[in-house]
This record gives C-alpha cells, structure tokens and sequence, in this order.
C-alpha cells in the first residue's frame, strides 16, 4: 500500500524476540536490558494473524528479525506456518550465526528464501570482544551451511566501527570473491548502546577498498537500501548501508512490527502503533486492518538521527533491526 507520501509500502520486519544469545557492544549493554515479559510478547499466533492481515494491504516480503530469532522456541514451525500464507512472496531471516549450522536446512525446509547473517570480523578473539563471548567459527560454519542448503543470497552484515573493524575490510571483501556470499558494510547508527566517535561514513569504507565510482552498481535481490558492486572475477558482490550519511528514506519501503506488538513505521521514530492491544480486545481482521494501515499511512517523511538531540528510548534488539 502507500503511504501518505506516495512510497509502496510492501515489506515488514518482524522482530519475534528481544532476547539474544550475544551482546554486541554497539547494539546491548553487557547485562542486558529489562527484557520484555513474556506476557506482553506477541505469540506466534499474533504474529501470523498480522502477517496475514498485511497480505490484504499488499505487503508480500518479511524479514524475521529480533534480538536473536532462533532463540526463541518454535521458530521453525511458525516460519513454516508464515510461507504457508498466501501473498508471503519472500521470508527471509536476519540472525546471527550462532545457532544458524544446526538450523540452516530445515530454515530452508521451512520455506525461508534467504539469510542475511551479522559478521563484524573473522578474527576469532576480535569477534568474542564486539559480542562479548561469541564464537566466530560457529557463524561461518552457519554462513557455510546456508549456501549449501540453497538459501540464497547469502548476505553478511558488517557493522563497521573505527577501533573495531576497519582495517579488516579488505579482508572481509575477500570472501565476496571467492564464494557467492554478499558482504555488505554498514554505517554504524547512533542507536543503542552504540559509540558515535566509532562512526566511519560509507566514503571512507570505499575509500580504503578503493572501489569508489569505478564499479558500476548491480541489483542483488532484496529492494533495501545497500549499493552492491561486483568487482571482476567476484563470486559476490560488496554492498554498502548508509543510513547517517546518505539519507534513502524516500524510498523506504519498510514497516516494522516490535516483539510487543507496536507496529513501528520508522526505525529511528518513535511513533508506534498499539496492534498488540487490538489483538487482545477481540477487534476483527477489518478493525486490525484499518489500525494497520493507518500506521503504515503516518510513516514520518524522514528520520532525524543526525540531530543531536534526537534519542530513541528502544535499542535496535526491541525494535528489530
Ligand atoms: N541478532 C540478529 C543479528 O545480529 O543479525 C538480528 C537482530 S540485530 C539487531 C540486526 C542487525 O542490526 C545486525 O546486523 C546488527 O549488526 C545491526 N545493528 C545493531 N545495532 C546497530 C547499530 N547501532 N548500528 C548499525 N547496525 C546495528
Ligand atoms: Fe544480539 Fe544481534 Fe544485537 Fe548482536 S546485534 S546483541 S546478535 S541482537
């Protein structure tokens, strides 16, 4: 549907926990955060009632999200349960990796298309520091496991810190050559736990990579807001994600739903629309429906997370990122 702007509105993430197995210094404190109670997080029921209502207004793309989705308990039955939907064209998964060798076929079996899998580095001390314990051969055999199940693409997502990561951006690109793998960079967002002296602008990424402007950009399938390029002799591509420094709200497409059931339609606003208090009063599909696609209407025009003042109350695990 569109939204008041005249953007096609079609593709909803879905965040199904806020609990994770890792603590990824720019996304949770060490302890953790007040977990939402387990009362007020949606069921899986919940979940796919409002996948299917959003099917009536058009939507046909999910992106199963979280905290750490495959923690949560059956989520292979409902993903199965989601691309049984009719107008579910494309269900893909974000996660982690850590659990993702031992899931990969049956997310696969379960009518998941795709993955999209967070790998900051591949130095096994560097990774256990930024997720604070994490074990980096888990995610690649994960990663590994997902090309041979067919999942496809296969996309990694690399948070790009200054102290962290930087210099290991060659390094990183060098697994798009020889694999069919999709390594996209990401600017860090002022979100969360996040450090803004860690930011480094997509400029500079492609700097070091030497890759600006020589490389005519090519579609990987997804519709987000990365840029890919395939340099020659590459299996893959390299992507780059700007959200800070060049603006691609115009053409969002995205709305989110949080694990509690607020229907989110700007990752960096705080408006959010109560569906979980609809789901529970007994409202019908069509009373859901109207709150929904009033919600999908008021998406804001743009983000302001360059504004110093701005500051969300919800980390990018609540809020699905
Ligand atoms: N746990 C899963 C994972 O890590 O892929 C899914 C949820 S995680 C919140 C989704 C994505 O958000 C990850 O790729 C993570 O790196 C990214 N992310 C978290 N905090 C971020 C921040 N402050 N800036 C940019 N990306 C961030
Ligand atoms: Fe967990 Fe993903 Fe956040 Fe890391 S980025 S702490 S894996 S939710």
């Amino acid at each position: 549907m569109q939204d008041q702007f005249k953007r096609q509105i079609e593709y909803l993430r879905i965040s199904v926990t806020d609990r994770c197995n890792l603590r990824c210094r720019y996304c949770m404190p060490e302890e953790g955060v007040n977990w939402i109670s387990h009362d007020s997080i949606l069921s899986f029921e919940e979940i796919l009632r409002l996948i299917n209502i959003s099917t009536r207004f058009g939507f046909r793309r999910f992106r199963i999200t979280g905290g750490e989705p495959l923690v949560r308990k059956g989520i292979l039955s409902f993903l199965e349960q989601a691309s049984q939907i009719p107008g579910v064209d494309d269900l893909m998964l974000t996660t982690n990796g850590i659990l993702l060798a031992e899931h990969a076929f049956d997310l696969k079996r379960a009518g998941v298309q795709r993955v999209n899998v967070s790998l900051d580095t591949l130095d096994p001390k560097r990774f256990r520091h930024i997720t604070r314990g994490g074990d980096v051969h888990q995610v690649l055999q994960g990663v590994f496991r997902s090309l041979e199940a067919g999942l496809d693409p296969v996309k990694l997502n690399v948070v790009v810190s200054r102290s962290q990561n930087l210099e290991e951006l060659p390094k990183l690109t060098e697994l798009a050559r020889t694999y069919p793998l999709h390594v996209r960079f990401i600017e860090l967002m002022p979100i969360g736990a996040s450090d803004r002296d860690e930011f480094v602008p997509i400029t500079e990424m492609q700097e070091i990579l030497g890759i600006q402007d020589v490389l005519a950009t090519e579609d990987v399938q997804g519709g987000g807001p990365a840029e890919y390029y395939r340099p020659p002799g590459f299996k893959g591509t390299i992507g780059f994600i700007s959200a800070l420094s060049r603006h691609f709200c115009h053409t969002c497409n995205r709305v989110r739903l949080t694990a509690d059931g607020k229907l989110r339609p700007c990752l960096h606003s705080s408006f959010e629309v109560d569906l979980r208090q609809a789901l529970r009063s007994a409202a019908s599909d069509a009373e859901i429906g109207d709150l929904f696609a009033k919600g999908v209407w008021l998406k804001p025009a743009e983000h302001h997370m360059n504004d110093e003042e701005w500051q969300d109350q919800r980390l990018m695990s609540q809020i699905g990122g």
